[in-house]
């Protein structure tokens, strides 16, 4: 290889054509990362991205709505949303419908499993530790760092985000915090959250955010107290299409309203309890054996050292309304096997029954937690905004496929996810031509549990390498050439160097 492979005029034409090769690839990779296509009539086509507003996105959850809640009571404003949108009539969410779950999965596109927020009460055997919802436990960023919240990637692609008590947005995950966040702190009221985020919105271009996201305690809280098919259930109902009103009024008068894209959904629906139905696991097996992790619906049973097989087969044909799992058994299609914090045991109550130690604690008369495919485990959703068609109703989706509708929306590359842009591209104004890099693939990445799917494109950054190493490659062959030409030849040098920072950084 002591000389060049070419010669004379083809050499220069090599270096030409390698010169020319870098830049053009890089610009269409640069172009792909960050083009403004979610803003439907925005998009100017080549090379007018650049000077286009970015599109903007509000993510807003109401905890426990729902999706046939709004065929209860009028509710105007969900309404108009549907009239100026889009509305999904059937969302399937992830299993198990907890509200720290489902929220994580709205914001990775993954399956708990794959998130690693599990329950609202886990234990981690590795870390050795416990995390609940009503606990500082949770601003331990290890249990959250499986995932990707959207916030953090929007961040680290340029953009910038607002967080208002969504949870896991007041914990550093990945050593990054929303660019403006809220202290979670359930007393502050919807309006006082609704007025941060369009100050956070409504800022000068380049303090502004692109991507937020709104979490409301209701009607969740008062469908676990009065149960959902209380009549007293239509003004709490009512109540939130108010709070829907406030917000639109709100965007309105910042004139942000027909700028930004506004998704309106939930974690789970909410199903009616019956004091009747009522699971004691103290009737059929020793509270000494095991240890209670997570509560009903899906109560997760750690089993003393040696009695897992007591636990189970005390369990197993216990009450013909309780479902019993090992680990390994749980079905696949539930994706909620593949994590240390899955307990060896998951108990699951038939809809409407309630599992308890015994009768001795307050009970509630609305839960959720079931099978996620039971229909009143099923949250709404509606949408608008310059992404979205206009009065268009779908009939289904799973809550995963938000995730890389949102990344297409924001012009983000979406990191591995279980969702998918083809089952939700109809909802958009413009098709996801606009956006190569965001067509679901197969193909596998690099730590994919059980069915996660990636969404990138490496052609671009493969051109571009192909590029750099071709002009690395000519300069080599150039520079050896004039040099061997114009110096003597130097005598080989061996020099041995020790690495003993490589050892320590790899622990050896
Ligand atoms: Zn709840």
């Amino acid at each position: 290889m002591r000389s060049c492979l070419l010669s004379g005029a083809h050499c220069y034409l090599f270096c030409l054509w390698a010169l020319l090769v870098p830049p053009v690839c890089l610009q269409h990779a640069s172009h792909h990362r960050r083009k403004d296509h979610g803003g439907g009539g925005d998009d100017g086509g080549e090379g007018s991205g650049r000077d286009k507003p970015k599109p903007k996105l509000l993510l807003l959850s109401f905890d426990g709505f729902r999706w046939d809640y709004l065929n209860r009571v009028p509710t105007l404003n969900f309404d108009a949303l549907k009239q100026e949108g889009v509305k999904v009539e059937v969302v399937e969410n992830t299993y198990i419908t907890k509200t720290f779950p489902d929220h994580y999965s709205l914001v990775t596109g993954l399956h708990a499993e794959s998130h690693g927020i599990v329950a609202n009460e886990m234990f981690d055997p590795v870390l050795n530790r416990s995390f609940s919802m009503e606990t500082d436990s949770i601003y331990d960023p290890r249990w959250w760092e499986e995932g990707v919240p959207l916030w953090v990637t929007n961040q680290r692609a340029g953009g910038r985000s607002g967080a208002a008590m969504w949870p896991g947005s007041d914990v550093k995950i990945h050593g990054v915090y929303p660019t403006h966040y809220l202290p979670y702190n359930a007393s502050v009221p919807f309006e006082a959250r609704v007025e941060k985020l369009i100050q956070w919105f409504a800022a000068p271009d380049e303090e502004a955010v692109d991507f937020g996201v709104l979490y409301w305690e209701e009607p969740d809280e008062s469908g676990h107290n009065l149960g959902p098919e209380s009549s007293l259930m239509d003004v709490v109902i009512a109540d939130i299409d108010e709070k829907l009103g406030f917000l639109r009024n709100e965007l309105k008068k910042a004139g942000l309203y027909e700028r930004l894209n506004l998704i309106v959904t939930s974690d789970h629906g909410m199903t009616q309890l019956f004091p009747e139905k009522i699971i004691e696991l103290d009737q059929y097996v020793s509270r000494e054996l095991y240890t209670w992790v997570d509560k009903s619906p899906v109560v997760a049973l750690l089993p003393k050292e040696g009695r897992l097989e007591e636990v189970y087969s005390s369990l197993l044909d216990a009450n013909p309304h309780l479902n019993v799992y090992k680990k390994e058994d749980i079905p696949e299609y539930f994706h909620y096997r593949h994590n240390d914090r899955i307990m060896p045991i998951l108990l699951e109550a038939e809809e409407g029954w309630t599992i308890v130690q015994n009768r001795s604690g307050t009970f509630m008369l609305g839960n959720h937690g079931y099978n996620n495919t039971l229909p009143s485990m099923h949250p709404v959703f509606l949408a608008r905004g310059p992404a979205f068609r206009q009065d268009y109703v779908k009939h289904s989706m799973h809550s995963v496929d938000l995730y890389p509708l949102m990344c297409h929306i924001l012009a983000l590359r979406p990191l591995p996810n279980n969702g998918s842009l083809a089952n939700v591209q109809d909802l958009l104004s413009v098709g996801p031509s606009l956006a190569p890099f965001a067509r679901p693939t197969s193909a596998s990445t690099s730590n994919p549990p059980s069915g996660v799917t990636s969404s990138y494109s490496y052609a671009p950054a493969v051109g571009s390498l192909l590029g750099v190493l071709m002009v690395l490659g000519f300069l080599v062959v150039f520079v050896k050439r004039v040099t061997l030409k114009q110096l003597p030849a130097l005598p080989m040098q061996s020099r041995e160097m020790s690495q003993p920072l490589l050892q320590e950084d790899l622990h050896l």
